[in-house]
């Protein structure tokens, strides 16, 4: 009698779910696509691109309506997703030069504290696969991943389109018949140069597998997965399995692929019985690349894309799943940040943000877990070093317009524009003469945030000769 009661006793064990005590730390995987814009998955609203792992994630977790990025271009949005703080701070954005390029020497500084840094320090195992865009660790090895926190590195240095071989014809930008000889881009393997050119069509499936690998090396210990995929920048390259597949052309073929990818590593949690202790969050480092027309994608309703700090460029999917913790098939129509990726992050693992400087992330628990509002003041739109617009409530003042890239100079507005961005997100009625108040409320905050604000040199600006 005793054994069969004993042996019920493990059934039943075997059978609970494996939810985790509430505090313990759970793993953490941070997804980023580049250039994905807001109106760029089923699940937000396209009509044609499939995106069936993401829209999962989304059912069963909570999608972000007012999600932005940190920056309107690669290089800063990384610095501020890793850092917690506007890029700004840390010396990472400039107004002509705006990424990091082949030859920098700059990078970002040894003294910025990193989540994977703050991981690390409680026990995680730390990865970095993808596309760095901190820094050229070839020509200073200070800016390699393994110098900011991660155990680990597989990926590109910089963009897919930053190092042109010379058979690449002049005016090919935006081309759809992209040849992967064009390019010259180097992979790595943490320090080791593993392969160059590096094979665009294939990285998707070796990012994937290189994460799903980590995944189950490290499935017993907590982890901290960063992800940041290659596309769907320019150029664009799908492997076989997806090319010329999707309805939406080579663009829907490469956001298929990265939904495969996300279908992939879900199902590697799933099958080591780790979803349950995984934060899972997917996003994109700024809006879609739109001067490169039908390779570029779409902000949907929203104006501008890439490079601009109308919506379209900040704004982008945000997706966070979390079973059992995170409301399952939850929209979340407050506004977050990518900057509150590092401190909600950092205290779900037990780590204290430094306190010895300014963090411009909060920590959005609350609303990740339906457990109030987060105390949010004000967001602000750097465009390079440019404080351009800035959110504070339902309205965003724009002091400065410019589109994303062409040759337009910087229109200055006094007073600013002012939208109210949850009746108008494609800020089109411009109701500053209705607010007078707000705009000055808004201009104030804006003062004081410049008047608080230590800017140390950029980094972006320095390149070493050729
Ligand atoms: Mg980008």
């Amino acid at each position: 009698m005793r054994h069969i009661i004993l042996t019920l006793a493990a059934l039943c064990a075997l059978a609970a779910p494996s939810l985790p005590a509430a505090d313990e730390p759970p793993n953490i995987v941070v997804i980023l696509a580049d250039d994905l814009g807001y109106g760029d998955l089923s699940c937000y609203g396209h009509p044609t691109i499939r995106t069936p792992h993401l829209d999962r994630l989304a059912a069963e977790g909570m999608r972000f309506t007012q999600f932005y990025s940190a920056a309107e271009v690669c290089t800063p949005s990384r610095a501020a997703l890793l850092t917690g703080r506007y890029p700004i701070r840390s010396g990472m954005c400039h107004d002509q030069f705006r990424v990091l390029r082949t030859r920098s020497t700059g990078g970002l500084p040894a003294d910025e504290v990193t989540l994977a840094e703050l991981l690390k320090a409680r026990g995680y195992a730390t990865a970095c696969i993808g596309k760095w865009h901190l820094g050229v660790f070839s020509i200073n090895s200070a800016h390699h991943p393994k110098r900011h926190g991660f155990d680990h590195f597989f990926g590109l240095p910089h963009s897919n389109d930053m190092d042109p071989s010379p058979q690449r014809p002049q005016g090919a930008s935006g081309r759809l018949d992209q040849d992967p000889a064009w390019w010259n881009s180097p992979l790595y393997r943490d320090e080791e140069l593993v392969e160059r050119p590096a094979d665009q069509t294939t990285l998707t499936r070796r990012y994937t597998e290189e994460a799903v690998a980590f995944i189950r090396q490290n499935k017993s210990r907590p982890f901290f997965l960063y992800f940041p995929h290659t596309f769907p920048h320019v150029p664009l390259f799908a492997s076989e399995r997806f090319k010329s597949k999707s309805p939406r052309g080579l663009f829907g073929d490469v956001v298929e692929e990265l939904d495969w990818s996300v279908g992939h590593v879900l199902e590697a949690l799933r099958a080591e019985g780790l979803d349950k202790k995984t934060l899972v969050f997917f996003t994109s480092d700024n809006g879609p690349w739109l001067i490169q027309k039908e390779a570029g994608g779409s902000a949907g309703l929203l104006t501008d894309g890439k490079g601009s700090t109308w919506e379209g460029g900040l704004r982008v999917p945000g997706i966070a799943c979390w079973p059992g913790r995170i409301a399952a098939g939850s929209t979340q129509r407050e506004m977050a940040t990518m900057m509150d990726l590092m401190p909600t992050c950092a205290k779900l693992a037990g780590a204290e943000v430094p306190a010895d400087r300014p963090i411009d992330g909060v920590d959005i628990a609350p609303i990740l877990f339906g457990k109030g509002s987060v105390p949010r003041e004000t967001f602000f739109y750097y465009r390079g070093q440019q404080l351009y617009a800035a959110r504070k409530g339902v309205y965003k003042a724009h002091v400065l317009t410019r589109p994303g890239y062409g040759p337009e100079k910087p229109q200055a507005h006094d007073p600013p524009l002012l939208f109210d961005v949850e009746r108008d997100p494609g800020e089109h009625y411009n109701v500053a003469a209705a607010h007078p108040d707000v705009v000055k409320e808004i201009l104030a905050d804006i003062e004081r945030h410049k008047a608080d604000l230590k800017a140390p040199p950029s980094q972006l600006q320095d390149v070493a000769a050729p």
